[in-house]
């Protein structure tokens, strides 16, 4: 019986619902690289460990082939990249795809680093003030690699724009992966806020640090769509939001906020001034709304 590494296979499940195209390479359920997940005290689980978080890369070239293990190394879990001629892609035509390498551990792409991003920051679901400008930890040293899930984003990493598909892939990818551990879009790391010895990854999009640009689009593409949880124009207007009879709306009158009695103002104002019905969907609330109504 063949063991697997279980944390990562609900991946090809998850990425056909998520309409993300992918492939499997052969053998990237049961690749062995002779370790397990661990946790973030550094204990492994066996088969049933999971990740704690996913850092980021660069390949630093314009094509590369990935591999369940490439000269008896597994570089990373994911790769993503141009799919054209039995290779991924930086530039050029092709199709933008997300290759499934490894379900276990590599063992090259993280590397040493600091465990404090992992303890501090990764795990408790904060922004690590990137990226990092400290040693690698020494005595002991701490490698990533059984913590982190890798993805190698095949670019050159030389500051020039990812293709626009391949961002929006890992974008997604990313959001497939925090969404099914409940991670925030904080335990997306950049292989440069690990160490100070890499600088990826690196694209015009948020260049030199592009992890930031990165997360804030993994916060977005984890958010429910918007018209399915926001009331709609109707709905507010209906007794239960009593949106006519507020005392706001006098009080709006009397502080002379509005020169007119437009409406899509004064409806913005009431919103303004309730939103704390709506607590965390406030500030985002106000904003649609007063798009709508414009
Ligand atoms: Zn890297």
């Amino acid at each position: 019986m063949t063991h697997k590494h279980q944390a990562l296979l609900f991946l090809p499940d998850a990425l056909f619902d998520a309409d993300i195209p992918f492939a499997q390479l052969t053998g990237w359920e049961s690749n062995q690289q002779g370790y397990y997940w661990v946790d973030q005290n550094g204990q492994h689980h066996g088969y049933l460990g999971k990740p704690n978080g996913a850092m980021w890369h660069h390949t630093a070239s314009q094509a590369y082939t990935p591999s369940v293990s490439n000269n008896g190394r597994t570089i990373a879990n994911i790769y993503i990249g141009i799919w054209r001629t039995g290779r991924l892609w930086s530039f050029g035509g092709g199709e933008p795809l997300v290759v499934l390498a490894s379900s276990g551990p590599a063992n090259y792409s993280s590397g040493s680093g600091r465990r404090e991003v992992l303890t501090q920051y990764v795990v408790a679901d904060r922004r690590f003030p990137g990226p990092q400008q400290e040693l690698d930890d020494a005595h002991p040293s701490f490698f990533g690699n059984r913590y982190y899930i890798n993805t190698e984003v095949i670019h050159p990493g030389d500051g020039t724009a990812l293709d626009p598909d391949v961002w929006d892939l890992q974008v997604e990818t990313a959001a497939v992966i925090s969404k099914h551990f409940g991670w925030s879009h904080w335990r997306n790391i950049a292989h440069q806020d690990h160490t100070l010895r890499k600088i990826d990854q690196r694209f015009a999009q948020g260049a030199p640090y592009t992890i930031r640009k990165h997360q804030s689009d993994i916060r977005v593409a984890m958010e429910p769509p918007r018209e399915d949880d926001m009331p709609s124009y109707e709905e507010l207007r209906t007794d239960e939001f009593d949106l006519w009879s507020d005392d706001n709306i006098m009080d709006a009158f009397d502080d002379g906020m509005f020169e007119s009695t437009d409406r899509a103002a004064f409806e913005l104002y009431w919103v303004t001034t309730r939103a704390d019905r709506l607590d965390s969907e406030k500030a985002r609330f106000i904003t649609d709304f007063y798009s709508h109504l414009r």
